[in-house]
């Protein structure tokens, strides 16, 4: 794949790593490709960042055909730049897409293209502790006329952006409400995608446990109301009797990234890793009797998000006396370890720039 470079003749300044919070600073460029149902893939460039000009009538704008990945540069010790597992999130976007009716990408392109852009912007990946520059590939089908059918226009992009340590002031748990009214996906549904429709489905929740002071939902399962699915936007996984329980991929779940890792790293060390159905009975027994040793949440923007309280219909259980797990710890460890280049990738995780 040729792809075109358009140099921005203006490049910003770059940030001062203090003041990196998520998300709300942009690089100098944006990859950007165009699809069409006849031509397929075409015109791949990357261009000065610039605003989007998009039809009014765009299929993204009314019925929400969009998919999305998050992954990270992290700059090593020694200078250079990798990427972690990016082969994952490049089939995951695919399987989105799938779900979507939204065009294929190839592998190889993907990665070209992934690779090809954060050259560009390598001086843009920051180097204080904890820091990285996200990506944020996205497509959305593009078609200018309302008509509803599967899309025949679609763009995929990538843009980036500087962002800063996710815990500035240490690793706090999280306070988390279990939401019993609102669901975030059932099985058949789009869980398992990476669409931005199950954000805006899952906002309500989320406003509502942060108005009664809590940080995140812990999601049930849409047909039974029974089953521990996901916290937040992130996976979430218990230590139970030594034992650690993850929700199995039911469809209705995201299959992250992180959260396969930790599974690795676990069952390498030798740790028992249930991925099966987790009853809400299970887990208030658990808490009640004092078997759940600790509980966190798992993703690429916080790696891990300890918890340290879990509330269900106005009942309040501490998890480990509200701190930081023994296991959640290393797991944090091991991880930020290998990303930022000061542990051994004995797994083969990670992709030099
Ligand atoms: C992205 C995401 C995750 C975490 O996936 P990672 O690949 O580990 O970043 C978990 N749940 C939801 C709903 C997500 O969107």
């Amino acid at each position: 794949m040729d792809i075109k470079v358009t140099r921005n003749p203006n490049p910003a300044e770059k940030p001062d790593p203090s003041t990196l919070g998520f998300g709300k600073i942009f690089t100098d460029h944006i990859f950007m490709w165009d699809w069409n149902i006849d031509k397929g893939w075409y015109n791949p460039r990357i261009v000065p960042f610039e605003n989007l000009s998009i039809h009014p009538g765009s299929t993204v704008l009314h019925y929400g055909s969009e998919i999305f990945e998050g992954l990270k540069a992290y700059r090593r010790a020694d200078g250079k730049v990798q990427l972690f597992r990016p082969i994952e999130n490049i089939r995951r976007m695919n399987n989105s897409a799938e779900r979507l009716c939204l065009p294929q990408i190839p592998e190889e392109d993907f990665m070209q293209a992934l690779t090809e852009f954060v050259k560009i912007e390598e001086d843009w990946t920051p180097s204080a502790p904890g820091t990285s520059l996200y990506l944020r590939p996205f497509m959305f089908g593009n078609d200018e006329s309302l008509g509803v059918h599967a899309v025949h226009n679609a763009r995929f992009l990538i843009i980036a952006s500087p962002v800063g340590s996710y815990y500035k002031e240490g690793i706090n748990p999280v306070k988390i409400m279990i939401e019993d009214e609102d669901v975030r996906a059932v099985r058949g549904g789009t869980g398992y995608a990476k669409c931005g429709g199950n954000y805006a489905a899952s906002n309500r929740a989320g406003e509502r446990a942060e108005q009664k002071g809590y940080s995140q939902v812990l999601w049930l399962d849409g047909v039974e109301r029974k089953y521990i699915e996901e916290v937040g936007a992130m996976n979430v996984m218990f230590k139970i009797n030594g034992v650690v329980v993850t929700p199995m991929l039911s469809g209705s779940i995201l299959p992250g990234v992180t959260r396969k890792s930790i599974i690795d790293v676990l069952k390498s060390e030798g740790y028992q890793v249930e991925e099966r159905l987790l009853s809400l009975d299970e887990l208030v027994a658990a808490m009640a009797d004092g078997t759940l040793e600790e509980a966190w949440g798992c993703g690429t923007a916080a790696v891990v998000s300890p918890i340290g309280e879990l509330c269900y219909k106005d009942h309040k259980y501490t998890v480990n006396n509200g701190e930081i797990g023994e296991l959640t710890q290393h797991l944090y460890d091991i991880l930020t370890g290998i990303q930022w280049g000061k542990e051994e990738d004995k797994f083969g995780w990670t992709v030099e720039i």
